[in-house]
């Protein structure tokens, strides 16, 4: 590839090394920042903006007031509740960051050229090649930052790398094309049948997304099985697992993806974000929200299973309530 495209630079938030759930064997995945959806059960709250941000972690703070002191745009004041931020303000200068002598405030996001990149996830290589793994894209909507994404897929792809793409599938056409085309993986959310209930619970309706999970199954029906297509749901209490919508899906998969589709995930909610909303100054609206029953999961596994998708491809993971 050429070092023009190896130096393209993109924003990302973390690596999650010897991951075992964002496609086969171990992989490292990239969680790009910037997201095309506004779901309300987000589990990646930071990854919504494109743009770099400051958090501040309450329990790290030692009142010190370095941070404020070094803000010269006066984001910051220091008071008996701790750090308060006027974000309108902030220009993410990084200054408190510096300063802070406690690691209470962070930096979220970093800029890399997908070279650099490339060279950190070649560390993993050696888990990748005795698992079958990879680097898994995800994010975020990876999509949202293309030339990034597709010059870090040309890299990898470059050094033998297995990629997979994890989107939630809201991109122009022409982008998802040109993205889904150099990915060998796809893992392609489809969350809610009904357009207008998409709407209501991501933001956007769902006619541009299944359009370009038809162009992710037509790359996959012409690739001679080189490449393949997982579909993921998450199963969100109140949101997306009413029978219709489950059962929905799977008509919907049956009619016109099941050969292509190799595995339909149906991914149990779960409350680890809770406490990244909190950092973040953000409401969450599932955050008094139990996890789902073994009970409810085997129920909504039966009522996927009943629409007409290839059974033996669905499958319900995540973890139950403890009973
Ligand atoms: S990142 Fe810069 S502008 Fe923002 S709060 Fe910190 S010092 Fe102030
Ligand atoms: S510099 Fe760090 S430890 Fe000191 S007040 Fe600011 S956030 Fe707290």
């Amino acid at each position: 590839m050429s070092s023009e495209n190896v130096s393209t630079r993109g924003t990302i938030l973390h690596l999650q090394r010897l991951s075992t759930e964002d496609g086969p064997g171990i992989r490292t995945t990239v969680f790009f920042k910037g997201c095309t959806l506004r779901c309300e059960w987000c589990h990646n709250p930071e990854s919504l903006s494109r743009h770099r941000q400051v958090q501040w972690l309450a329990n790290r703070c030692i009142g010190c007031a370095s941070c404020v002191a070094a803000c010269e745009v006066h984001s910051l004041t220091l008071t008996v509740e701790g750090i308060v931020r006027d974000r309108g303000l902030c220009v993410t200068c990084g200054r408190c960051v510096e300063a802070c002598p406690s690691g209470a405030m962070e930096m979220l996001g970093k800029e890399v050229s997908a070279a650099e990149l490339t060279a950190e996830l070649l560390k993993d290589r050696a888990y990748f090649e005795k698992s079958g793994g990879g680097v898994t894209l995800s994010g975020g909507e990876p999509t949202l930052q293309p030339a990034f994404c597709a010059a870090l897929m040309d890299a990898l792809h470059a050094e033998g790398v297995h990629v997979a793409l994890d989107t939630c599938g809201l991109s122009a056409p022409g982008v998802f094309s040109e993205l889904a085309a150099k990915a060998d993986l796809i893992l392609f959310d489809l969350k809610l049948m009904n357009p207008d209930e998409h709407k209501r619970w991501t933001g956007a309706d769902n006619s541009r997304i299944l359009r370009n999970l038809e162009i992710a199954r037509d790359f996959v029906s012409r690739s001679g099985g080189a490449k393949r297509l997982w579909i993921r749901t998450p199963l969100i209490p109140g949101a997306t697992t009413a029978p219709d919508n489950l059962a929905g899906i799977s008509a919907y998969l049956g009619a016109s993806f099941d050969g292509s589709v190799e595995r339909w995930e149906l991914c149990a909610f779960n409350n680890l974000c809770r406490d990244k909303y909190e950092r973040l100054g953000m409401r969450w609206t599932f955050a008094e929200t139990e996890l789902l029953t073994a009970q409810q999961l085997t129920q909504m596994g039966e009522w996927a299973r009943s629409g007409g998708f290839d059974p033996s491809r669905t499958f319900v993971t995540g973890a139950a309530k403890a009973s």
